[in-house]
């Protein structure tokens, strides 16, 4: 566990999902630079090191490298913060004009698959906001985050899935929560302004990105 996580304040709600994100590639980097190797073997260790050495704040509460080894971050008891509370435009219709460049006309799913509720919309279809996810309003509250640690070109490895997988399927029966798509998320499905759009040129797109298009869902093992 990380020194830090002790400050963390006590879980007073039941988790309802397990969040999955990518530690990204430029941390795996800078890690990477830290310890002097980008065997996926070891940059688990230096992970941890460099969240002790530089005090990070934000973390989920298990980390699993490209070895398949998960480092425990923090107890599973205690809220961590992986994601942000979602913003109050989440609740309406704002997050999908967010999402829509100035002067432009809203274009339906299909017409237009840059933009980012174009992409949530194919993926949740009837769900009207991420806010309607297992997570709710305070996901941190609520769910339990698993850091995926890529390599330093972002991949995910074939062990680590591996690993992932039982950690999942681990979770999900230690806090009985459903072992399904809608109870195992994506960083970029609870908050998909803060990780399914990037800026290009003045315009938003739509381009998920923790975990991202890297990440199998389909080796997680999950019922449909
Ligand atoms: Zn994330």
């Amino acid at each position: 566990m990380l020194p830090q996580s002790a400050d963390l304040p006590l879980r007073t709600r039941p988790v309802r999902a397990i969040v999955i994100h990518t530690a990204t590639a430029v941390f795996a980097r800078k890690v990477a630079q830290d310890i002097g190797t980008d065997d996926p073997a070891r940059l688990g260790d230096g992970a941890v090191a460099r969240y002790e050495r530089l005090e990070l704040p934000f973390y989920g509460h298990v980390l699993v490298d490209g070895a398949g080894a998960p480092h425990w971050l923090a107890p599973v008891d205690r809220v961590a913060w992986h994601t942000a509370p979602l913003a109050d435009f989440y609740a309406t219709d704002r997050w999908r004009l967010w999402a829509r460049p100035p002067g432009e006309g809203w274009t339906r799913h299909g017409r237009d698959p840059a933009r980012v509720w174009d992409w949530w919309d194919a993926r949740w279809p009837g769900v009207e906001s991420p806010r309607l996810l297992a997570t709710g309003r305070q996901p941190n509250d609520v769910s339990i985050g698993v850091d995926l640690l890529p390599t330093v070109d972002g991949e995910f490895t074939p062990c680590q899935m591996q690993a992932a997988n039982r950690l999942v399927l681990d979770l999900c029966c230690d806090h009985d929560v459903p072992h399904l798509r809608g109870y195992v998320l994506g960083h970029e499905d609870v908050d998909p302004c803060g990780r399914g759009a990037v800026r290009r040129r003045g315009i938003i797109y739509g381009v998920p990105w923790d975990p991202g298009p890297r990440l199998d869902w389909t080796l997680l093992g999950l019922e449909s």
